[in-house]
């Protein structure tokens, strides 16, 4: 009798394995719960192909996230991948590592070394900035009601006292959450001509008793440049002298608060400006892990900064310990991992590194601007964010959104879309320099910037992508 082709597969072994096993000639389950298992090598190895056609992480210069790290601390974070930082009892070591981040973070970022942890400043890991913003955001808001009812508003009153939060325009779309799921007002300050970051000759015209803050932005997401907060220290200082509510900056640092404090070039931004509260950073940012560890660091550990209702008692040690983090479980690999990368490079380490990667921004701005087609509107020489527009009088017929499709197609990614509120009209192509590019991937790059250059001035391409795509939110949400 004639054997089936699954008996013979079978007898020869290959179900086992992905090549001529009958899973491989399927697609994958998308829609429901497969009915049957397979091996395991079969699945490993068609998930494994499923991910090949994704970015190449060495040409993803749309991402800020880290997408290598040393073997040593693959392995690290590999053998931690199983705890559950909330665990802090399990797991007293990670809960230690993660309080000494905190505490380079703060010092690292202007608080004497005299001060201490949990006496004087206070902070947490969160899964990313976005936590960590949200955190910041609510503090202020909370501790906005309680100084607001101290003075007797009655903040139930919200058409009196609606909380308001002051911001530039070119905010990352976190901002925009805290304000919808907490209901407070935002009030943007628009960015126009002259002003690419916040309007420090305007930004007091937006504030009133109901302001709960204002945001510095360390590191525009859309273009990285960096708020003047040593002049919006000044400005809060002269305005609280005579404010019935004395105002606060929270620092959203997401990306530039782990790559300022280790190069030249940058006024004051942070805890040595004296209404700075609290600050947050990526860890998988700058910060040099993968995703997702953020952190946050209120400068005084006081119920004034940091309200009670925010402080959540988690057993520790046979005693407790605040929990401020929104999240509960998360793996304490990516604390392991900052961890890590901190013993590791120590200042000098994040400093060489972070020189490097500016050089290879400069680099991309001198490029750039040989082709006499651009405008530079971030040029490297602070936060290595490379982000251009063409010349209003480029003699090009094709656009940045045709140069995003061309570099595309040499497996670059390089998005381009239009600039904030009030400037919508302006669009924009952006690089962000990760310390994993290296000068010969530049290298790379700008060959192919030229060929891609070259072959639209040939074509005189158009575009087929829709423009009036909100392409910022994507931008926005890496
Ligand atoms: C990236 C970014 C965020 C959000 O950070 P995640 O770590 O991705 O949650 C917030 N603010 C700014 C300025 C950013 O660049």
């Amino acid at each position: 009798m004639a054997e089936s082709d699954e008996q013979i597969t079978n007898q020869i072994g290959l179900e086992q394995n992905f090549l001529g096993s009958k899973e491989s000639a399927r697609s994958l389950p998308k829609d429901s719960l497969p009915k049957d298992a397979m091996p395991a090598n079969v699945a490993a190895q068609l998930v494994q192909h499923y991910r090949l056609n994704e970015a190449k992480a060495n040409q993803n210069l749309a991402t800020f996230c880290t997408t290598e790290m040393e073997p040593q601390a693959d392995h690290l974070m590999t053998d931690a991948l199983n705890t559950n930082a909330i665990d802090k009892s399990e797991y007293p070591k990670t809960a230690a590592m993660e309080n000494y981040c905190v505490s380079m973070l703060a010092h690292l970022w202007g608080l004497p070394e005299s001060q201490k942890m949990y006496r004087d400043f206070i902070g947490t890991s969160t899964v990313g900035s976005s936590e960590g913003c949200m955190l910041g955001g609510l503090s202020l808001l909370q501790s906005w009601k309680h100084r607001a009812e101290k003075i007797g508003f009655d903040t139930k009153d919200l058409h009196h006292h609606k909380p308001n939060l002051v911001i530039m325009s070119g905010y990352q779309v976190v901002w925009e959450k805290f304000c919808v799921y907490w209901n407070v007002e935002m009030r943007q300050v628009p960015i126009d001509q002259d002003h690419m970051s916040m309007d420090m000759d305007h930004v007091m015209d937006y504030v009133d008793e109901n302001t709960i803050g204002i945001i510095g932005i360390h590191g525009i997401t859309y273009t990285g440049a960096v708020d003047d907060i040593q002049k919006l220290d000044q400005l809060v200082s002269e305005y609280n002298k005579t404010a019935v509510m004395p105002l606060r900056i929270h620092v959203d640092g997401a990306f530039g608060a782990l790559f300022s404090p280790f190069v030249d070039g940058f006024k004051p931004w942070d805890f040595r400006l004296k209404n700075v509260v609290s600050i947050n950073v990526s860890g998988h940012k700058y910060g040099m892990v993968y995703p997702g560890i953020g952190w946050i660091v209120w400068r005084h550990n006081t119920d004034d900064i940091l309200p009670k209702e925010m402080r959540f008692s988690v057993p520790y040690l046979g005693s407790t310990v605040d929990s401020i983090a929104i999240n509960f479980s998360h793996s304490g690999a990516h604390i392991v991992g900052q961890y890590y990368n901190f013993v590791r490079f120590g200042y000098a380490g994040y400093k060489a590194i972070m020189n490097n990667v500016r050089k290879v921004s400069l680099r991309i701005t001198d490029e750039l601007n040989k082709f006499g087609l651009f405008d530079v509107l971030n040029d490297g020489k602070q936060l290595p964010i490379n982000c251009w527009k063409l010349k209003d009088d480029a003699p090009v017929k094709w656009n940045l959104y045709d140069l995003e499709s061309e570099l595309a197609k040499y497996g670059w990614q390089v998005p381009a879309y239009p600039l904030p509120k009030n400037r919508q009209d302006t669009t924009i192509s952006r690089v962000v320099v990760r310390p994993s590019m290296s000068m010969t991937i530049t290298d790379d790059f700008i060959e192919d910037l030229k060929l891609a250059i070259a072959n639209l001035n040939k074509t005189h391409g158009t575009t087929n992508l829709d423009t009036s795509n909100p392409t910022a939110m994507t931008i926005n949400n890496k």
